[in-house]
């Protein structure tokens, strides 16, 4: 039975280039996962958006001397094209800087309130005499508490990724002119998550079995050590969204609290665009639908604990406040398959030392593909992992090319050549051809399996295993010297080569959908395996925003084995991928450390 499936996929901050570190993160798992969804005939719904706001944003206007709107429109925009350019299928790629958004989270704050979660109190802030202004944490760093890092930013460490309180930074320095702020009072809503533990405690136990070990570490671990405490959730910013509630004009939601509302508000619009406004219901208030979060482990402890937190803690208050209706609750996370971080020639990848390898440039030099496949294979789903020049150049060139591309082009070739461009058509299948046959197509349930666990590295590595059993079965049948004795025999070897790599096709197509495509064309197949993006201006009280959307209505791509016909057209083939130079280890080591470029 089709399965409503949501693919939720971390939110980018809009005040930084992507660089393959977050795209093996969070972006290219979520993709691979929902376009096998979709070839499954699951019901996927896949969506995310541009972190707008908080003070990442206004960090990096004041820093470029702009303001925060141009800061999110110029980085959002980069995203899409990314995202376009790598194949990544959003059914939806907004951002929090929409109308909905803003109504969405705010509902999400009035139903907290409704429910009796949301308390006011006055807290300590750093605040600069200098500025006249209040600091958000991001504006301080200082010594972490938890591990002593000295560059710990006011919210989270990034050396032990604990989250902070950022009163209790030892050493406190303002990130605009380095100067040292005072504590001063002021007032803000706070996350009762204390009252909201054991339910959240529950959930987690529900779950305890099947997530990955260093998510449960993170979350119910943590609040195992040590119980969870209200946290602020509105900040002393004039960028963000405005909090609901009379006499807190200054004042706005606090990034943390209403940027993981976006998954929820991206749903909303995405069925608003398509004409069919309540579509999202079959997601979010479907309890059979399974909701996936494709994050990094920095954001563990946001969608593992706090979001959920705030989902149980907005109860039916959510759909009366904001459908006006009788209420339903909202489905929970079923899965948040963190993934650990990609290392970059064994350092800590950082953009502001420019040590990285950002999307869209390397995507002017490589094809998509390509970094599809080093990413899917070097994924850090377990532990940290490095990207290496050298690894990446053998890996293309020994498995990509060698072992997949040169498979499908040499007997593509062949059988083009010499069968007058169709597929041959086979005398009886011998007990080799058909235990090749049988083992290709068993792949159909251990790679599903795979990607359906988010196992997405071991299924790519069972997938180029079974593309080297077709290797060998050629290398045993050896068409190329059969068709001088037996043109009958030579023609049903490359037959049942022609049949099992039409399947590998199908395997390969969330991991390389690009290869997968042209692949399909040169089988001699009409349409395509997979739907079409395209970008869409909306606009609202706001303004203008760009969103990247997915229109999957011609797609014809099923998870299921070639049925190959005998006689079928072929189109001329041609490489599906490039044998990559030497040389390209040394050229791009050398860029490593210089600035970005846009
Ligand atoms: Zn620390």
């Amino acid at each position: 039975m089709a399965r409503n499936i949501l693919v939720s996929v971390a939110w980018p901050y809009a005040n930084s280039l992507i660089h393959v570190g977050n795209i093996t993160g969070s972006y290219l798992p979520a993709d691979i996962f929902a376009r096998y969804q979709r070839l499954a005939g699951n019901r996927v719904l896949m969506v995310s958006g541009s972190d707008s706001h908080g003070t990442p944003v206004t960090v990096r206007a004041d820093a470029d001397g702009t303001t925060p709107l141009d800061v999110y429109a110029r980085f959002h925009s980069g995203f899409l094209e990314l995202f376009q350019k790598l194949g990544l299928t959003y059914d939806l790629f907004t951002s929090t800087h929409t109308e909905n958004h803003f109504k969405v989270s705010q509902s999400i704050f009035l139903a907290l309130e409704k429910n009796g979660y949301l308390y006011t109190d006055r807290q300590q802030q750093w605040y600069s005499s200098a500025q006249g202004r209040f600091l958000p944490d991001r504006y301080v760093e200082g010594t972490c508490y938890v591990c002593g890092y000295e560059s710990a930013r006011g919210d989270q460490c990034d050396q032990c990724g604990s989250l902070l309180e950022a009163t209790s930074l030892i050493d406190p320095r303002s990130k605009i002119d380095g100067s040292t702020p005072e504590l001063k009072e002021t007032k803000h809503f706070y996350l009762d998550l204390g009252n909201l533990q054991p339910a959240i405690v529950d959930f987690l136990t529900q779950r305890e079995d099947y997530w990955r070990s260093n998510v449960i570490r993170q979350s119910l671990g943590q609040i195992l050590a040590d119980d969870l405490h209200g946290r602020a959730i509105t900040r002393d910013l004039d960028w963000g969204v405005p909090v609901p509630m009379d006499g807190w004009e200054e004042k706005r939601l606090y990034v943390w609290f209403e940027a993981v509302i976006g998954y929820l508000s991206a749903s909303v619009e995405w069925a608003q665009l398509n004409d069919q406004p309540q579509a999202w219901h079959d997601w979010w208030y479907n309890h059979q639908a399974n909701s996936y979060y494709f994050i990094g482990k920095d954001n563990i402890p946001f969608h593992a604990v706090i979001w959920p937190g705030q989902l149980i803690g907005a109860g039916e208050w959510f759909d009366k406040i904001f459908e006006e209706r009788e209420g339903s609750t909202l489905v929970l996370p079923f899965d948040v398959p963190a993934n650990e971080f990609m290392n970059l020639e064994g350092q800590k990848i950082s953009g502001s030392r420019s040590w990285a390898v950002w999307g869209l440039d390397f995507l002017s030099r490589y094809d998509p593909d390509t970094l599809r496949y080093y990413l899917t294979a070097n994924m850090p789903e377990s532990k940290d992992t490095d990207w290496d020049w050298n690894d990446f150049l053998n890996r293309n060139n020994n498995e990509l090319v060698a072992t997949w591309g040169n498979l499908a082009n040499r007997v593509l070739s062949f059988s083009y050549k010499n069968w007058d461009g169709y597929v041959p058509t086979p005398g009886k299948l011998r007990s080799a051809d058909r235990e090749v046959i049988e083992t290709i197509e068993a792949g159909f349930d251990t790679v599903g399996q795979h990607i359906n666990a988010v196992n997405l590295r071991a299924g790519l590595i069972e997938t180029m295993r079974l593309a080297g059993e077709v290797n060998k079965y050629l290398d045993q049948n050896a068409p190329w010297f059969e068709i001088k004795e037996d043109k009958s025999a030579a023609g049903t070897s490359i037959y049942t080569a022609l049949r099992a790599i039409d399947s590998l096709k199908i395997l390969f197509s969330p991991f390389l959908p690009f290869s997968s495509e042209q692949l399909h064309t040169y089988l001699g197949y009409d349409g395509t395996l997979f739907g079409e993006q395209f970008i869409e201006t909306v606009q609202d009280n706001l303004g203008d925003h760009e969103v990247l959307r997915y229109n999957s209505t011609n797609a014809s791509g099923r998870w299921e084995p070639s049925q190959l016909l005998a006689g079928q057209k072929l189109r001329e083939p041609a490489p599906l991928f490039r044998k990559l130079d030497l040389s390209i280890v040394e050229l791009e080591r050398a860029r490593l450390g210089k600035p970005e470029t846009s």
